[in-house]
C-alpha cells in the first residue's frame, strides 16, 4: 500500500491507542504522543511512531487528532506551553475526536482559525470496541471543506460518519447521543435487578427480550457484562459523569428538563462515592442492586 499523509494523535489511552493503530494499518504515517510514554510506546510494534512532545507532533503532521478526556485537558494539548497551535502549520486541521463542551469547542475553533488552522469536532460513539474494530460512529462539527478532506482519515476509524453542522455540532450531537447511552444503561440496570428479584433466568431474560422492542446495543453489549460480575473498561464511570456533566450543563443553557438523565447521573455519582469510577458504565448495576440488597448475577 502506498503511504498516505502523516497523521498526529495525541492521547492513546483506551480509545486513542487502537485509533492510531487502525490509521497505521490503513497507510498514514502516524506519529502519536501520550503524556505517560509507555501507553504510545507501546504501539510502535503497530507501524506508529512515537513522538517525544506534543509540538513534535504538531510540527510533524498537516492533520492532528486529540484524544482526551475533557475540555480543560483539550485547551491544555492544544494551547498550552509546546502545544499544538503553536507548532501547527497554517493550513493544517486539528481534529478534536475527544467529548467536551460544544462551546469551548466553537470558541478553540475561532482561536485557531486566527491563525489558519482549520479545526473539527469529531466526538464518537462506539466504544473502545469500536475503536479497536474501526466501526466507531463519528459526528462532526465544521466546515464542508475541511470535512471532505479529512474523510479518508475517518473512514478509517469508522463506519457512520456525518457532517452535523457547523462547530461545535458534532459535540452536541454526541451530548445527544450520551443522553441516549446513560438512560439506556440505567434501564438495563434496573431491568436486571428487577427480573434477580424476581427469581427469572437473567441470560435468558436478555436473549427473550433483546429480540424485541427493547433491544439495545446496551442490553446486548452490556447486559451480559452486568451479569457475568466483567466490570473492566471500556468507558469509565468517571468519563461518563464528564459527559453527563457537559450534557446538563448544555440543557440548563437552553431550560430542557432531563429527569431520567439526571437519575443516571446520581447513580454514577454513588459509584464514584464508593471509588469505582475506573470501573466500566456497567457498573450501573451496583448502584441498582445496593438498595435492592441482592446482586444479579449470573455466570455464562
Ligand atoms: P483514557 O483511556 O483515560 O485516555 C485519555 C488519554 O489522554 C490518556 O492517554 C491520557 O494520558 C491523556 N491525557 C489526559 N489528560 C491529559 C492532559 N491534560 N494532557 C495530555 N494528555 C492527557 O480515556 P478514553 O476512554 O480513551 O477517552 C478519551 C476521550 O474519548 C474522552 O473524551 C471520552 O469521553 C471519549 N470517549 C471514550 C469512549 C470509551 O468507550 N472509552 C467512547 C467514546 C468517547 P495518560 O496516559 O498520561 O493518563
Amino acid at each position: 500500500m502506498a503511504q498516505k499523509d502523516t497523521v498526529g494523535v495525541v492521547g492513546t489511552g483506551i480509545m486513542g491507542a487502537p485509533m492510531a493503530v487502525n490509521l497505521a494499518k490503513a497507510g498514514y504515517d502516524v506519529v502519536a504522543y501520550n503524556r505517560t510514554p509507555a501507553k504510545a510506546e507501546a504501539l510502535v510494534g503497530d507501524g506508529v511512531r512515537v513522538a517525544r512532545s506534543i509540538a513534535e507532533v504538531g510540527a510533524a503532521a498537516p492533520i492532528v487528532i486529540t484524544m482526551v478526556p475533557d475540555t480543560p485537558d483539550v485547551l491544555d494539548v492544544v494551547e498550552g506551553p509546546d502545544g499544538l497551535a503553536a507548532s501547527m502549520a497554517a493550513g493544517s486541521v486539528l481534529i478534536d475526536m475527544s467529548t467536551i463542551a460544544p462551546g469551548a469547542t466553537r470558541e478553540l475553533a475561532a482561536r485557531l482559525a486566527e491563525r489558519g488552522i482549520a479545526m473539527l469536532d469529531a466526538p464518537v460513539s462506539g466504544g473502545s470496541w469500536g475503536a479497536q474494530q474501526a466501526t466507531l460512529t463519528i459526528m462532526a462539527g465544521g466546515e464542508q471543506e475541511v470535512f471532505d478532506r479529512c474523510l479518508p482519515v475517518f473512514e478509517a476509524l469508522g463506519k457512520n460518519v456525518t457532517l452535523m453542522g457547523p462547530s461545535g455540532m458534532g459535540q452536541t450531537t454526541k451530548l445527544v447521543n450520551q443522553i441516549l447511552v446513560a438512560g439506556t444503561c440505567s434501564a438495563v440496570a434496573e431491568a436486571l435487578v428487577f427480573a434477580a428479584a424476581h427469581g427469572a433466568d437473567l441470560l435468558k431474560t436478555i436473549e427473550a427480550v433483546g429480540g424485541g422492542a427493547a433491544a439495545s446495543w446496551q442490553l446486548a453489549n452490556l447486559g451480559p457484562r452486568m451479569v457475568n460480575g466483567d466490570f473492566a473498561p471500556g468507558f469509565m464511570v468517571k468519563l461518563q459523569q464528564k459527559d453527563l456533566r457537559l450534557v446538563l450543563e448544555s440543557a440548563q443553557e437552553k431550560h430542557v428538563p432531563l429527569a431520567v438523565t439526571s437519575i443516571a447521573r446520581a447513580y454514577y455519582t454513588a459509584l464514584e462515592a464508593d471509588g469505582l469510577g475506573e470501573e466500566g458504565t456497567q457498573a450501573l448495576i451496583k448502584a441498582v442492586e445496593r438498595p435492592a440488597g441482592l446482586e444479579a448475577r449470573q455466570r455464562a
